[in-house]
């Protein structure tokens, strides 16, 4: 299957000049959406995996599904001030904007092997501080997946050599 032919590209969302990869048209299709799953869940399963996180939100609608398709728990990175419990936090700055990220301090028990998800990788910010805080909590990072990757704003370049996979490139 060609995923790119079910990602809308909107140009200068939310800024001018951004072209936005809107990935609710491949998800409203439920043969593409499980097809794109599938394909995430083939490119990491020879992985020793315990736990997916995936920050909000659209890390939510990728990570939670593969979570699923893997046999593996899932825990979600928000916002500061949206989750209940004690939470450890770090900033990060996005392709645009600026904001905060939390996980519950319980999140990850120490040694256990995590596999970051998300949509999208762009200038890796947003994963750069999602690792930051599974380090804090003493998980073991085995990877990342991605639904989309812009290979033009050399996101993985901040990540260290992580092992990445992505299903389309832009
Ligand atoms: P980064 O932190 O790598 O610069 O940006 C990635 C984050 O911003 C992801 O969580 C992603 O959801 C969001 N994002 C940035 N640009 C786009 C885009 O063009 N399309 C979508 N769907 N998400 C984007």
């Amino acid at each position: 299957m060609n995923f790119k032919d079910y990602i809308r590209v909107v140009p200068d969302f939310p800024q001018p000049g951004i072209r936005f990869k809107d990935i609710t048209t491949l998800l409203k299709n439920g043969e593409a959406y499980r097809a794109a799953i599938d394909a995430l869940r083939d490119m990491v399963k020879e992985k020793e995996i315990d736990l997916i996180a995936g920050p909000e939100a659209r890390g939510f609608v990728i990570g939670a599904p593969l979570a699923l398709a893997l046999g593996v728990g899932f825990v979600p990175i928000r916002k500061s001030g949206k989750l209940p419990g004690d939470c450890i936090e770090a900033s990060y700055s996005l392709e645009y904007g600026k904001d905060k990220l939390a996980m519950h301090r319980d999140a990850i028990q120490p040694g256990q092997k995590v596999l970051i998800a998300d949509d999208l990788l762009a200038t890796g910010g947003t994963i750069a501080t999602s690792i930051n805080l599974i380090n804090q909590l003493g998980g073991e990072i085995v990877g990342a997946s991605f639904l989309i990757e812009l290979s033009y704003l050399n996101g993985r370049e901040k990540l260290n050599g992580l092992d990445v996979v992505s299903l389309v490139t832009y």
